[in-house]
C-alpha cells in the first residue's frame, strides 16, 4: 500500500494571482483555517473520468497530472471568477493499488466543495477537510476493495495533519445543510463502502507490495542464474538463448523498479517511509548482484548478454 502526495508544484497547478480560501484571498471574510478547526473529512468524487477502459483508474502519474490540471481549469464558478481546484485534495486510484494525492486548496485554506453550516453552525468549507476521487463512482460502478488500504492510509495521514478530525463523510451526507449537497456524491461505488473507511494507523505489517513481488520475483531468477551458471560450458548455443531471456527479464524488471523508486521520490519524508526505503535498498542490492552474476555467465559463454 502506498499513498504518493504531489504538491501544486509536482502536479503542475497553474500559477494564479492568489491561492484561493485563505489570508492571501483578497474577497472579504477570507483568512487561513487552523487545522484545529478542521473537524471531518468528506469525500467527493470529480466526476471528471479518465478517458479509457477503466475510467476510475488511472494508469500513470502523466494522466493524473493532466487531470489535476483539468479540474484546476474546470469551475471558474466556484472561485470567485478565478480558477482553482475547489477541494482541498484530489486523490486518484492507481493501478498498483496505490492512491496518488495532488494538492488542492491544500490543508490550511477554505474549499469550495460542501455547502451551507453543519449542525455546530460551522462553514462545512471551513470544518470540513475534502478529497476528491477521481472520476465517476455512480456511472462507472467500480470494487474499491484493493485500494481500502492506501485510501486509510491518506485518512490516517490526514488525522496525523489534523487531529481533531472526527468524522469520515460523503458529500450528500451533508443534504440537509444546503440543496446544494443533494447529489449522488461521491457515487455509490464510494458511498455504500464509507463504513470501512478509517483514520486508524495502518497495520505493522503491510510492507510495500511491489517491492516484496520484485523481491519474490528476484528470488527465482537467482534460482535460474544458479542453474545457468552450472551449466556453462555444456550446450553452450542453448545456454546464450536462456541467458539472453533471462536478462531481458532483468531489464524488465529493474526498468519497473526505477520506475517505481522515482515516483517513491516524489513522496515527503514521513516517518513511514523508512521500512519502504529499506525494501527499496534491498531490492536495488538484489539487482547489483543479478548484474554481476550475468557479467560472470556472459563472460564464460563468450559474450552472450
Ligand atoms: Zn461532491
Amino acid at each position: 500500500m502506498s499513498v504518493i502526495f504531489l504538491d501544486r508544484q509536482a502536479w503542475g497547478a497553474d500559477a494564479i494571482p492568489y491561492r484561493l480560501g485563505g489570508r492571501d484571498d483578497p474577497r472579504p471574510g477570507k483568512r487561513d483555517i487552523a487545522l484545529s478547526e478542521r473537524l471531518g473529512s468528506v469525500n467527493h468524487h470529480t466526476v471528471s473520468v479518465d478517458p479509457d477502459t477503466s475510467p476510475n483508474v488511472w494508469e500513470n502519474v502523466a494522466e493524473v497530472k493532466a487531470n489535476a490540471r483539468r479540474i484546476q481549469q474546470a469551475r471558474p464558478d466556484l472561485g470567485g471568477g478565478f480558477l482553482d481546484v475547489p477541494y482541498n485534495f484530489l486523490g486518484y486510484l492507481m493501478t498498483d493499488a496505490s492512491v496518488t494525492i495532488c494538492e488542492g486548496r491544500g490543508w490550511v485554506r477554505s474549499g469550495a466543495h460542501t455547502a451551507g453550516k453543519g449542525r455546530d453552525g460551522q462553514y462545512l468549507n471551513i470544518t470540513q477537510l475534502a478529497t476528491s476521487w477521481g472520476g465517476n463512482f455512480e456511472d462507472n460502478r467500480l470494487d474499491i476493495s484493493p485500494w481500502l488500504p492506501a485510501i486509510n492510509e491518506w485518512h490516517h495521514r490526514q488525522k496525523q495533519m489534523a487531529p481533531k478530525l472526527q468524522t469520515i463523510t460523503g458529500h450528500q451526507d451533508w443534504a440537509f445543510a444546503s440543496d446544494l449537497n443533494r447529489t449522488a456524491c461521491p457515487g455509490h461505488s464510494i458511498y455504500t463502502r464509507l463504513r470501512e473507511f478509517s483514520f486508524e494507523p495502518p497495520e505493522e505489517d503491510d510492507m510495500d507490495e511491489v517491492a516484496r513481488k520484485a523481491i519474490e520475483e528476484l528470488k527465482v531468477a537467482d534460482n535460474g542464474l544458479r542453474t545457468l551458471l552450472a551449466a556453462v560450458g555444456q550446450h553452450t548455443r542453448d545456454n546464450r538463448a536462456l541467458l539472453k531471456a533471462a536478462y531481458d527479464d532483468h531489464l524488465a524488471l529493474k526498468q519497473r523498479v526505477a520506475e517505481h523508486i522515482a515516483r517513491q521520490g516524489e513522496e515527503p519524508n514521513l516517518p513511514d517511509d523508512q521500512a519502504n526505503a529499506q525494501l527499496w535498498r534491498e531490492v536495488q542490492e538484489r539487482i547489483a548482484e543479478h548484474e554481476a552474476k550475468f557479467a560472470k555467465i556472459a563472460e564464460a559463454v563468450g559474450g552472450g548478454a
